[in-house]
């Protein structure tokens, strides 16, 4: 395992034993629930915005460890930036999971997301890891109160 792996491994472990913004919020502008069947993911997922500002981010519910962690790392990236800017990254997380990122440049650029880049070879994760984008995604664009992978 190289050494970029294991430090990308290590994010997702850290990541799913302490989730950050693990906690139901009060007096959230929206809240989404989302489930990917496929696994039992089931999270739901809270924003306060201000205007087009996320000024908060947190999600509850259980899952697997690359669920948990993705939601965890989404929440942590989106927090106290723009609506336009957490749907590019939503954009860049999806195309990464697919596995149509590629160099070193965009990798960086990426940062903590990065870590989710080895999911691409394993189709049945990329639900897994994407279901937290999918329910944020959800929760600025439309009026669902839940989604679904399937
Ligand atoms: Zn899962």
């Amino acid at each position: 395992m190289s050494v970029l792996n294991e430090l990308y491994q290590q994010v997702i472990l850290d990541h799913n034993k302490s989730p950050r913004n693990f906690r139901v919020m009060e007096g959230a502008t929206k809240h989404v629930e989302g489930y990917n069947p496929l696994c039992g993911d089931h999270y739901t997922v809270y924003v306060k915005l201000d205007g087009d500002q996320i000024v908060d981010v947190s999600f509850e519910g259980a899952g697997c460890a690359i669920s948990k962690a993705s939601a965890s790392v989404m929440s942590a990236m989106v927090k106290n930036h723009t609506v336009a800017e957490a749907e590019e990254l939503f954009r860049d997380f999806h195309r990464l999971v697919k596995g149509e990122l590629a160099g070193e440049e965009e990798l960086e650029r990426l940062g903590k997301l990065a870590a989710f880049a080895g999911v691409s070879e394993f189709p049945a994760r990329v639900k897994c890891a994407s279901l937290a984008w999918h329910t944020l995604h959800s929760a600025l664009n439309t009026n669902e109160t839940s989604i679904s992978t399937e």
